[in-house]
C-alpha cells in the first residue's frame, strides 16, 4: 500500500519523518513523499531517499496514494483528522494536540523572553540584586503547564489559573501557586476537559487576574474552551494598568484569546503591553514538531494497518472519532 506524504501549504511542518521508514516497512506501507516537503522542517530530499522513500510531484503522489491522504476530502477517501483523535489515555501516543500544545508552552514562554526587556532568575550582583520575573499563566492545560516548567526552569516565579479542580495538584507540582477563584462549573462529567463558566464567575476572575496581572511581568495565555470562544481574562481596563514592559503571548489567539487587545497572528503594544497573539508556536520549532507529528501518525497506522491494508473498523473508539470521511 502507498502512502502519500505532500507538502503542507500554511505550515513548516511535515507529516513523516525520515525516521519513520523503518515502521513504515514493517507495516507494509510504501511512503512517497513530494518534493521538498520536508526541507522547511530540516529533512532534505536525500535524508527521505536515503530512507528509501520515493521522491515524486505532487500530482504523482496524489494520484498513486489511494487508500490514505490527509487532509483530501474531495476524492471518494477515507481521511482521517488526527486532531479528531480523542483525549484518552490509551490514544495518547497518537494525540497531536498534545504534542503540538506542549511545544507552544515551551515556546511562548521563550517567546515571552526575548520581548521582555530583564532577565528571569533573581541574580545578585555587586551593583545590586535582581529581582526574579514574575510569570502569570493562565489556563493549565498540555500548554500551560509545559509553559510553566519552562518558566520554572529559567528561574521565574510562576503563578497558575484554571477552573478544573485537578489541575491545582498539576500546577503545584511544578513548583508555581495555584490562584484559586471560588464557585467554578462543576467539571465532573466533562471527561477532564473545562466546561463553560457563568458571567459572574468570570466577572469575579477578571478581577483576580486584574489583581495579580499588575504585579506580573509576563502572561501566558492558553485557556480554552473545547468549541467555544476563548474566555476574555485580560480587559483592557486591565492592560492600562500593566507595567510597561509587560509581555503577554496569547495561544489562545485563534479562538478570540484572552486578552482584549489580541489580534491573531500578529504582534501589537498597547500602554507599553506587547501583545503577541499566536496559536501556532509549535511551527516555530518545525524539526521536534515533525518528528513529534510524524510519531503520532505512525502510531495511528500501526493501529489502523494490517498485513499492509487500512483496516478501518469503526468498532475501534479511536478510528470512529477520527475517520472524518469515509470512502463509499
Ligand atoms: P485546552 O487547550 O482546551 O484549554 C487549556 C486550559 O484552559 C484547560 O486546562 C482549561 O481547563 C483551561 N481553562 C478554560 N477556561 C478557563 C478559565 N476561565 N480560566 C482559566 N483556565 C481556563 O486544554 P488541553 O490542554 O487540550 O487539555 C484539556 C484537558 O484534557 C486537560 O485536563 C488535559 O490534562 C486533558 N488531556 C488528556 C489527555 C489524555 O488523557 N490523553 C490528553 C490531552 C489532554
Amino acid at each position: 500500500m502507498v502512502i502519500g506524504i505532500v507538502k503542507e501549504t500554511q505550515f513548516k511542518r511535515v507529516a513523516i519523518a525520515p525516521a519513520a521508514k523503518s515502521k513504515l516497512e514493517k507495516l507494509g506501507l510504501n511512503p512517497w513523499i513530494e518534493s521538498g516537503a520536508g526541507v522547511t522542517a530540516g529533512f532534505t530530499d536525500l535524508m527521505y531517499e536515503e530512507n528509501q522513500f520515493n521522491i515524486a510531484s505532487r500530482s504523482e503522489i496524489l494520484s498513486s496514494a489511494e487508500d490514505v491522504i490527509f487532509g483530501l476530502d474531495k476524492f471518494d477517501l477515507n481521511v482521517v483528522s488526527m486532531d479528531m483523535v480523542p483525549r484518552t489515555t490509551l490514544a495518547q501516543a497518537m494525540d497531536v494536540l498534545s504534542s503540538m500544545a506542549s511545544l507552544a508552552g515551551y515556546k511562548a514562554v521563550l517567546k515571552g523572553a526575548d520581548h521582555y526587556n530583564n532577565m528571569f532568575p533573581m541574580m545578585m550582583t555587586a551593583a545590586g540584586t535582581i529581582p526574579p520575573t514574575k510569570v502569570m499563566v493562565l489556563g493549565a492545560g498540555v500548554a500551560g503547564l509545559q509553559a510553566i516548567a519552562t518558566a520554572k526552569r529559567l528561574g521565574a516565579v510562576v503563578e497558575a489559573f484554571d477552573t478544573r479542580a485537578a489541575a491545582k495538584e498539576e500546577v503545584m507540582s511544578l513548583g508555581a501557586s495555584f490562584v484559586e477563584v471560588e464557585g467554578a462549573a462543576d467539571d465532573r462529567g466533562a471527561g477532564g476537559y473545562a466546561v463553560q463558566q457563568s458571567e459572574e464567575y468570570l466577572q469575579r476572575q477578571r478581577a483576580l487576574v486584574q489583581e495579580r496581572a499588575l504585579k506580573s511581568n509576563i502572561i501566558i495565555a492558553t485557556a480554552q474552551v473545547r468549541g467555544k470562544k476563548a474566555p476574555l481574562l485580560v480587559t483592557e481596563e486591565t492592560i492600562s494598568n500593566m507595567k510597561p514592559g509587560s509581555v503577554i503571548v496569547d495561544l489562545a489567539a485563534s479562538t478570540g484569546g484572552n486578552c482584549a487587545f489580541t489580534q491573531n497572528n500578529a504582534t501589537i503594544v498597547r500602554n507599553g503591553v506587547v501583545i503577541i497573539g499566536n496559536s501556532d508556536l509549535a511551527d516555530e520549532l518545525c524539526g521536534v514538531a515533525s518528528t513529534l507529528f510524524s510519531n503520532n501518525i505512525i502510531n495511528f497506522l500501526q493501529m489502523a494497518v494490517q498485513n499492509g491494508s487500512l483496516n478501518l473498523s469503526e468498532e475501534n473508539e479511536i478510528i470512529r472519532s477520527a475517520l472524518i470521511s469515509k470512502a463509499h
